[in-house]
C-alpha cells in the first residue's frame, strides 16, 4: 500500500489527525468528484424519463447497485441503497411480519441501532434474548448455540463491535441459525469498511451497512437480503409494476425498496468508494490497519494509569481501541487531545449504553485508524495520552 499517495487523497489529512473513522470516515477526492459529476454533467432523475440524461443517470445509479453489490460477494441476493445502516436494520425489523411468541437473539455488544428495533418487537409479544460478551469483549459460537431455540425467527448480531473491536464468528453463528430454521442479520457497518465481507460466502439473510464509513457520502447505506420478503418501510412512486384505485403490484427488486427519488448521486459515490478500496484490496486494509492498531494498543497499555478494553488477542480486534485514563472524564481526554495535538477521536457512550453499564463505565476514548492514517498519527496519539494520563 503507497500510503503517501492514499493520504493525498484526503486533504483534511493535511492540516488534522483524523482518528475518528469508526464514528464516519473521510471520502477521497474521486469519491466527491463522482458526486460532483452527476450533479455538474448528468443528473436527472433515474427509472423515470426517456431522455438521454435520465437514461444515463439511470445505467450509472444501475452500474453502482452492481458495483456495491460485487464489493459484499451478494450476487446470489438484492442491494437496497437506505440513509444509513440504522434504516437498513428498521427495514428488516419493521418488515418481516412476526408472531406472538417469536424470539429474536442480539448480544450486548450491539449499537443502539441493532438493538432499540428489537427491542420495539417486544410490543408485538416478540421476546428478545441478550448475549453477554465475556470478559474480553468476546462472544462466541457456543453462546449463540445455547440461546437460540425453536422460536427463534432472527438473530441480529455485529460483526465487529464498535466500541471494542471484537470481531464475531458471523460465518458459524450463520450455521447455527439455519441448522434452527432462525434467519441471520449481520450488522456490518464496522466491518464492510475493513475486511473482505462475502455475505454469501457467510451465509447471513441480511447484511446492513453504511457507506459513510467506507469512504463514501454521508446518508448513504445498504441493505442487503438473500430475499426479497420483508416488507418495505415506505412506499409510492418508483418500484412498482402496476397501479390501480384498487391496489397495486410491486417490483421484486430493489426498486420495492427505494420508493420515491433515491440518492443518486450518493450512491453512484458509494459505487466509486467501494471501487477505491477494492483497487487497494481489502485485505491490503485489513493488514495495514491491524498494523497501526496494534502499535496502538501496545503504546497504550506501556502507560500507567490507562485501561484498554477489548479482545487482547490482535487477531480478534478490528481497528477500534477503546480506552480510559484513570480520573479523567472520556470527553476531556478527547477534547485535549484535540487542543494539544490536533487528534480528533471519539468519546462517550458510542450508542451503548447497555454495554457501558454492563462494564461499569461512564465512556471511553475510542480512537479508530483507516487507510489514510500512518504510524506517526498513532505514534502522536500515544505520546499525548502520555502527557494527559500524567497531568491526570
Ligand atoms: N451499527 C454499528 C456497529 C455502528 O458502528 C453504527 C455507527 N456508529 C451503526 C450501526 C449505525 O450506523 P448509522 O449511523 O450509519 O446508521
Amino acid at each position: 500500500m503507497n500510503i503517501g499517495s492514499i493520504r493525498e487523497d484526503f486533504p483534511v489529512m493535511r492540516d488534522l489527525i483524523y482518528l475518528d473513522s469508526a464514528a464516519t470516515s473521510l471520502s477521497p477526492e474521486s469519491v466527491i468528484r463522482a458526486m460532483n459529476d452527476f450533479e455538474r454533467r448528468y443528473r436527472a432523475n433515474v427509472g423515470r424519463g426517456v431522455h438521454r440524461l435520465s437514461s444515463f443517470a439511470s445505467h450509472r445509479y444501475t452500474e453502482a447497485h452492481k458495483k456495491i453489490s460485487a464489493f459484499i460477494g451478494g450476487d446470489s441476493g438484492t442491494v437496497a441503497i437506505t440513509k444509513n445502516t440504522t434504516e437498513a436494520i428498521n427495514l428488516v425489523a419493521r418488515g418481516l411480519h412476526w408472531e406472538k411468541g417469536d424470539r429474536v437473539v442480539t448480544t450486548l455488544l450491539e449499537h443502539h441501532s441493532n438493538l432499540l428495533p428489537w427491542l420495539d418487537l417486544r410490543e408485538q409479544g416478540v421476546e428478545v434474548g441478550i448475549i453477554r460478551p465475556d470478559a474480553d469483549g468476546m462472544i462466541r459460537a457456543s453462546d449463540f448455540e445455547e440461546a437460540i431455540d425453536g422460536n427463534t425467527r432472527l438473530v441480529a448480531v455485529t460483526h465487529v463491535s464498535n466500541v471494542l473491536g471484537s470481531v464475531l464468528p458471523v460465518k458459524e453463528i450463520a450455521r447455527l441459525c439455519h441448522e434452527c430454521g432462525a434467519r441471520l442479520l449481520v450488522d456490518g457497518a464496522q466491518s464492510v469498511p475493513h475486511m473482505q465481507v462475502d455475505a454469501g460466502a457467510i451465509g447471513c439473510d441480511y447484511l446492513c451497512f453504511s457507506g459513510h464509513k467506507m469512504l463514501g457520502p454521508t446518508g448513504t447505506g445498504v441493505l442487503w437480503m438473500k430475499k426479497t420478503d420483508a416488507d418495505p418501510l415506505i412506499v409510492g412512486g418508483g418500484g412498482i409494476v402496476s397501479v390501480t384505485t384498487e391496489g397495486y403490484v410491486m417490483a421484486d427488486d430493489f426498486r420495492k425498496y427505494e420508493a420515491g427519488t433515491p440518492n443518486i448521486g450518493g450512491t453512484i459515490g458509494l459505487a466509486e468508494a467501494a471501487d477505491y478500496l477494492t483497487k487497494i484490496g481489502m485485505d491490503n486494509v485489513r493488514t495495514y490497519c491491524a498494523g497501526l492498531t496494534d502499535r496502538l494498543v501496545r503504546g497504550l497499555a506501556r502507560i500507567p494509569g490507562v485501561s484498554i478494553f477489548g479482545p487482547s488477542n490482535p487477531e480478534m480486534r478490528s481497528a477500534i481501541v477503546s480506552f480510559t485514563v484513570d480520573g479523567m472524564h472520556p470527553h476531556d481526554v478527547a477534547h485535549i487531545l484535540d487542543e494539544a495535538a490536533g487528534i480528533m477521536v471519539r468519546s462517550g457512550d458510542h450508542c451503548c449504553q447497555p454495554l457501558m453499564a454492563h462494564m461499569n463505565l461512564n465512556g471511553t476514548v475510542r480512537a479508530s485508524p483507516y487507510i489514510y492514517n500512518d504510524t506517526s498519527d498513532i505514534d502522536l496519539l500515544i505520546d499525548t495520552v502520555e502527557e494527559i494520563a500524567r497531568m491526570g
